[in-house]
């Protein structure tokens, strides 16, 4: 990538903090970071973190690196390592040094915890989640100590030792800082440090049963790798107090990184976090990680979208420390301005039509030799065969012309770009009566375009030679969401659009077999060869966007697929409420979205209605999954409410978490909540007796769960023969994974059923 990521000083707030710095010699040199968890591609979100991160960097000549923050072993992948290198190169951001790995300071950590431990500021807790849950409070309610604050330090060292040779199963113990049960900053109350996870790690293996949390590595990150502005998301900024206090404790370091907050990237009609994209790629919903339509990086490099495309757009919308929602036009801008300037033009007939010159000779093909650019020959010319038969668009004729139709009509003549000028004679039908052809007349004097006596036709059409053209799938993509906010309510795929893609049998010019891979289709749109599915001779070429041409305005009333893929450019976006500045503006509201981690426009939609707004915080207290909670709120339990008052309900919040709850631990289907929730409406009573009357519950128990056994034995052969050769603290290594895989199981039954497998 010779393309740099900032061709421009920018002035924003973090260059007026950098600024300062530098001068008053806190540093001599800027040292940022891309820190991605390799949990998935990237999308266009963190396009914006990498090229702020990435162009700080290299505006003060400082350096950027890239680190996977692999500090949680599950869902972690090598594959998606690979992706993020390539996504972020292509973006043009050159990291400092060897691609780094937050797994590679484990040791580190590890070492400093036991510090923390020696000089009495962390300690082993044992009580188990729910307790700990209860005993940290709320935002309204101070938390309590708990009852094994106050353990020796001998104690606490020798437990966190024995965390971490696996004597423990997950969930036993947990390493805690010892700050503050009382402290108003919820995060501030004694914050896990290392939970056990007997879970397999892509880059450090088995090595670890003990993993730290994001509040305590991440700090550390930066600080070992010197780092000295870290730049994160806003929904960050509570957990600043939090990340000065692990370094002031941990210190002295020779840099001492410190935190600065920005307002995440949040686009209309699209969706951005990570699980939401995952489940689109395992439901199928799209064709991978890399569709077209998805707003990953890997998905709009293959639309044809180019690196300094999103550039232009990350710099249009700037840096700001307010969240806002980004009008997907603003995108759609960038490209089509960085693609007028990159994009060869070339014909392609989507929707073909014959035409058939009756006054050209039969066998005669001339060559044209028309301009890649237009009206720039020097920049070279490719040949475009042109004889009796061609196509032209379908929706460029009308064979009953409304009043202001400049096109091709019966008696009409209009000009064929860069060849002649033909007018229409006649046209003919099939049984039905439609149009299958044109027969027109040329003016074999008007070669090139232009007429001996000047005369100007009222339109110029594209068109391409019928015999030598090339059949090609030209793929019209369309936003992957009918809505400007499909997390805002309800369950984000029932509002995927189901017309987002369209395949079209097109026919193009042969110079495409070999020329360029992305060009301007004259009087369509911009078009990019997709490199994954074109096979020789059967090419594929996938629309990045739409002209927003004047054509584009002027009537096209059987326009059809066209028009419609073509609609999004120009359609103003409906007017978009600010959620975050809402939910920013509100601490109840903000403190629930910092600590449930929620969506804000989702939130914001909620908050409309106060008694709903309250029966929410009441149930995420007890069911603690906040995406969870709010989604059934939102959706299943309103629909069971069928525009009742939430206040009608015959049982309480705290029920309804309890529910909500066993949905998240997959004791109850998200499937059978929805045969529930109407019926506990109606009847009221106790959960969990009508959850056995309806015959609802989804424990993975029996057949099931020896099936999970027979994968993990059979996953894990190499383990299971290393458990039976003596070392025994695998048990606890496969435990894990089975109970991960036979979700909902009863942890008793599991490991019993497993013991008997391992011993047998
Ligand atoms: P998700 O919540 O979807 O999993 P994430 O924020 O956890 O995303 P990370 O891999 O942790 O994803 O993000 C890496 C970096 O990218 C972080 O520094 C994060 O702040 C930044 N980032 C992620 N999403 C956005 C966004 N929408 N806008 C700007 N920066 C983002
Ligand atoms: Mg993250």
């Amino acid at each position: 990538m010779t393309q740099s990521v900032s061709p421009a000083r920018r002035s924003n707030f973090l260059t007026d903090i950098i600024d300062a710095d530098l001068a008053a010699g806190r540093h001599t040199k800027v040292v940022t970071r891309f820190p991605p968890e390799p949990n998935g591609y990237l999308h266009i979100g963190h396009s914006k973190s990498i090229l702020l991160n990435f162009g700080l960097a290299e505006q003060y000549h400082g350096v950027c690196h890239l680190r996977m923050d692999d500090t949680n072993p599950v869902a972690e992948d090598i594959d998606y390592v690979r992706s993020i290198q390539h996504d972020v190169e292509w973006l043009g951001g050159k990291w400092d040094g060897e691609v780094r790995f937050a797994s590679d300071y484990f040791p580190r950590m590890y070492e400093l915890a036991e510090r923390l431990v020696q000089e009495g500021k962390a300690y082993v807790d044992s009580q188990d989640v729910e307790e700990m849950r209860k005993n940290r409070g709320d935002f309204g309610r101070h938390g309590v100590n708990s009852q094994y604050r106050e353990r020796s330090i001998a104690e606490n060292l020798d437990l966190l030792r024995r965390m971490k040779a696996g004597e423990f199963a997950d969930g036993s113990h947990v390493l805690r800082a010892k700050i503050d049960m009382t402290h108003p900053n919820i995060l501030m109350r004694d914050p896990l440090i290392y939970r056990i996870r007997h879970a397999h790690h892509h880059r450090s293996g088995d090595t670890w049963c003990i993993y730290p949390m994001y509040d305590y590595a991440h700090p550390l990150e930066d600080a070992i790798e010197g780092i000295t502005h870290s730049i994160c998301t806003l929904e960050f900024e509570t957990n600043r107090e939090l990340y000065d206090w692990f370094l002031d404790q941990t210190g002295p370091w020779q840099t001492r990184p410190r935190q600065y907050e920005f307002a995440r990237l949040a686009l209309g009609y699209t969706v951005m976090s990570k699980r939401k994209l995952l489940q689109l790629v395992q439901d199928k919903r799209v064709s991978g990680w890399d569709d077209p339509r998805m707003p990953t990086v890997a998905g709009m490099r293959r639309r044809g979208v180019t690196p300094e495309a999103l550039r232009d757009f990350a710099d249009r919308i700037g840096v700001a420390k307010n969240n806002s929602l980004v009008d997907i036009g603003k995108l759609e801008f960038s490209i089509r301005q960085d693609l007028e300037k990159q994009c060869p033009r070339a014909l392609a007939v989507l929707k073909p039509l014959t035409v058939t010159l009756t006054n050209w000779p039969d066998d005669m093909v001339q060559q044209l030799d028309l301009p890649w650019w237009p009206n720039d020959q020097s920049k070279g010319t490719r040949k475009v065969p042109f004889s009796k038969h061609l196509y032209i668009d379908r929706d460029d004729f009308s064979a009953d012309p409304p009043a202001d139709w400049r096109r091709l009509a019966v008696g009409r003549e209009v000009r064929l770009q860069g060849a002649y000028f033909v007018r229409c004679d006649g046209v003919e039908r099939n049984p039905q009566g439609e149009v299958t052809g044109l027969r027109c007349s040329v003016d074999l004097h008007s070669r090139g375009g232009e007429a001996q006596d000047g005369r100007q036709p009222a339109a110029t059409l594209h068109w391409v030679d019928a015999r030598h053209s090339l059949a090609a799938e030209v793929r019209l993509y369309d936003r992957l969401f009918s809505v400007e906010l499909p997390d805002g309510e309800g369950d984000f795929l029932q509002h995927l659009n189901s017309d987002s893609l369209q395949l079209v049998q097109a026919r193009i010019e042969p110079a495409l077999a070999e020329g360029p891979e992305r060009v301007q289709f004259v009087r369509v749109g911009y078009f990019f060869r997709d490199a994954k599915d074109s096979q020789p001779g059967a090419p594929v070429w996938n629309q990045t966007i739409s002209l927003k041409d004047s054509w584009t305005k002027t009537a096209q009333p059987a326009r059809g697929a066209k028009a419609k893929a073509a609609a999004p450019a120009t359609q103003p976006a409906a007017p978009a409420t600010d959620w975050a500045a809402l939910v920013a503006g509100n601490p109840i509201l903000q403190a629930l979205q910092t600590r449930y981690n929620l969506e804000v426009s989702a939130l914001g939609r909620l908050a409309h209605d106060p008694a709903r707004l309250a029966f929410f915080a009441a149930a995420v207290e007890v069911a603690s999954d906040g995406p969870l909670t709010l989604r059934l709120v939102q959706n299943d339990l309103a629909g069971a409410l069928a525009g009742a008052a939430i206040s009608s309900l015959p049982f309480d919040a705290k029920a309804f978490g309890r529910v909500v709850a066993d949905i998240a631990a997959g004791k109850l289907s998200p499937g059978s909540a929805k045969q529930l929730l109407p019926a506990w409406v109606k009847r009221g009573g106790d959960a969990d007796s009508l959850v056995a009357e309806l015959g609802l519950g989804a424990g993975v128990q029996g057949d099931a769960l020896s099936e999970a056994l027979a994968n993990v034995l059979h996953a894990h052969a190499a383990e299971v023969a290393r458990y039976r050769q003596g070392e025994i603290k695998l048990l606890a290594v496969l435990l894990g994974i089975l109970m991960r895989q036979a979700k909902g199981c009863d942890p008793q039954a599991a490991r019993s059923a497993l013991l008997a497998q391992l011993q047998s």
